[in-house]
């Protein structure tokens, strides 16, 4: 692109979705090792903001140690006369979007959790210097985003000084996320989408309501509709809500409609309040995981910041695996910390009385949100390091799963009892999250396969060898 001949590398998107591993790296900012940082747009008034200002505030890309991490604020100041305090979530999202365009360079997540790695070899190229990434964000801000007529962009690495702003960061995103509160999805007739993160998960699409947050926690559906508005042909678009299908598990016809279209025939059908069956995709940029935990019948849930392992013994870096990647994972299911403090929050499955197990860290920040009857019986990493440890503290507190458990049970007997009982009833003989068959130079993929049968043969190979032979 020719606006961007003053910066050293390429920007465009085909650099978007570009994975820098820690060996081709030359800085990281912010990330998993960094406790402190942020990124985070304001809207100002005209006279406070001077158009094209760049600022470094601390060490610059080039004072930076090869392959070390630091802390990293940015700091995005817009003004414009139609602009108001309500696009600043959706302006704050384009940093993801934007940065992700430069050559060999990696932006991921949002908020406080942002993540970003520069490649050795764009180093090399000449981009050393926050001036070049606070120069192209400025000009995809001003050419995407036309409302937007003056912006100044810092860069805080000072970590004194990243500490001090940080907590003001983080009182700016609670005062968003309150502002959003209240509205519930019967009250709307549109829904809004967005694929900004199809780029690293090509089947993903969220779908914004006003009591399901998007994945990554920083688009509400009060941004979700001012996006739509000033950028009607950007990632955000408005959803025509349709027929509703099911209330209680969240399916809407219109959600299925556009799910099918944005993921090109990939997804079709999608409940917005279950992690089971038809779940919400997740991307790979969600805030936390819940994951089912089948021992004790509840769901454990897991922020990308929690450090330690989880109850059933997985980080969330593997748990997160599981669930990426734009795929419906049945029990496993990519969400945001503000959806946790829904009323529609996994709903069908029972919200917050099938939820067993979450960080201490977490339990706070939702702890008002949570039925007050149940918010003593949950546990943390202080109560339960291990499935035995979590079904006693269950029992002990008398969790609501603990009544499915008997329940469940006594189905199951009832069931097994009646398998037997039914002469050549047919038992599963084969069970797998993927079968793969090798038959006529084909490979066929049984995806969550179970196979049944009446009756199981086992034939020595030997046996075989002897009746052809
Ligand atoms: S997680 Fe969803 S809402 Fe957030 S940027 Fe990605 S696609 Fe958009």
């Amino acid at each position: 692109m020719s606006m961007f001949k003053d910066i050293p590398v390429d920007v465009g998107v085909i650099y978007e979705g570009e994975r820098i591993r820690r060996k081709q790296m030359q800085v990281e900012l912010g990330g998993p090792s960094i406790k402190e940082k942020f990124e985070l747009a304001k809207v100002k008034p005209l006279n406070e903001v001077e158009d094209g200002k760049i600022t470094i505030i601390g060490p610059d890309i080039k004072d930076m140690k090869e392959g070390e991490a630091y802390p990293l604020g940015i700091l995005v100041e817009v003004a414009g006369s139609t602009i108001d305090q309500q696009l600043e979530g959706v302006i704050e999202r384009r940093i993801h979007g934007y940065m992700n365009f430069i050559e060999g360079f990696m932006h991921l997540n949002q908020r406080y959790d942002i993540w970003i790695r520069l490649g050795k070899k764009s180093f090399q190229k000449g981009l050393n210097s926050f001036t070049y990434i606070g120069k192209v964000l400025y000009k995809l801000f001003k050419s995407e985003l036309s409302i937007i007529e003056k912006a100044q962009i810092t860069f805080i690495t000072d970590p004194e000084k990243v500490k001090e702003l940080y907590p003001c960061a983080l009182e700016d995103y609670e005062a968003r996320d309150a502002r959003a509160r209240g509205l519930k999805d019967e009250e709307v007739d549109k829904f809004y989408g967005c694929v900004l993160c199809q780029s690293f998960a090509p089947s993903h699409v969220c779908v914004i309501t006003p009591q399901r947050y998007s994945n990554c926690g920083a688009i509400s559906w009060f941004d979700g509709r001012a996006s739509a508005q000033v950028d009607p042909k950007g990632p955000v678009f408005a959803i025509e809500r349709g027929e509703l299908v099911d209330a209680e598990k969240g399916e809407y016809s219109g959600v299925n409609e556009i799910v099918k279209k944005k993921s090109l025939g990939d997804v079709n059908r999608v409940w917005l309040y279950t992690a089971f069956d038809y779940p919400h995709t997740s991307c790979g940029c969600f805030e936390a995981v819940a994951f089912y935990i089948p021992e004790v019948d509840g769901f454990g849930l897991v922020n990308r910041s929690f450090k330690g392992v989880t109850v059933n013994g997985l980080p969330f870096s593997t748990l997160a695996d599981s669930t990426a990647g734009g795929r419906q994972v049945d029990g496993f299911h990519g969400i945001s910390i503000e959806y946790m403090r829904s009323p529609k929050f996994l709903e069908a499955d029972g919200g917050w009385n099938r939820v067993v197990w979450v960080p201490k860290e977490v339990k706070e920040r939702v702890k008002d949100f949570i039925p007050k009857e149940v918010v003593d019986k949950v546990a943390t990493e202080e109560d339960a390091q291990n499935i035995d440890s979590l079904k006693a503290f269950l029992k002990e507190k008398d969790h609501p799963v603990v009544a499915r458990w008997t329940a469940e049970t006594a189905v199951e007997e009832a069931v097994s009892a009646e398998a037997i009982a039914e002469e050549g009833a047919m038992i599963p003989v084969v069970s797998a999250a993927n079968l793969p068959i090798t038959a006529g130079g084909f490979k066929i993929i049984l995806k969550d396969a179970k196979i049944y049968a009446k009756k199981v043969i086992i034939r020595s190979m030997k046996d075989n060898k002897k009746a052809k032979g």
